[in-house]
């Protein structure tokens, strides 16, 4: 079954200008923002502006320059939250996809949190 992108998600409206956000850093493939329900001191959401539904689409279909500016942009965004290990305690990174993956919204988006311990594991 091919990957069905829906462009009324959350995320589309705010990639329109539909609906507003905190702006953490924007690129020219790339946008993060804050969480509008963070989960933890630092807690950023990065999505590609393309119409990707989960990581495996994007993993597999975007362009490589598509690729390097969402890692990169990733990168900057721990550099700007202060949580690299250069600068910080650490992060993590989380990715949803579909049912089993919990997704809310179905716009591929990668969670940094951090500022806190995370725990263990998630359940
Ligand atoms: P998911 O469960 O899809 O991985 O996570 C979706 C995330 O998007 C949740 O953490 C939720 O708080 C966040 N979210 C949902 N709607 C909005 C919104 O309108 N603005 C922002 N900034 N975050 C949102």
């Amino acid at each position: 079954m091919p990957f069905a992108y829906d462009d009324q998600n959350i995320f589309a409206k705010i990639l329109r200008g539909e609906i507003p956000n905190d702006t953490v850093l924007e690129t020219e493939y790339t946008l993060a923002f804050n969480d509008i329900e963070p989960q933890a001191p630092v807690h950023v959401l990065v999505i590609p502006k393309g119409p990707y539904v989960s990581h495996d689409h994007f993993a597999s279909e975007a362009s490589e320059a598509e690729l390097v500016d969402f890692m990169r942009a990733t990168a900057a965004v721990c550099r700007e939250t202060g949580v690299t290990l250069e600068e910080g305690e650490g992060f993590r990174t989380i990715s949803n996809a579909g049912a089993h993956g919990v997704q809310e919204v179905p716009h591929f988006h990668l969670h940094i949190l951090g500022g806190r311990s995370m725990g263990r594991m998630l359940s």
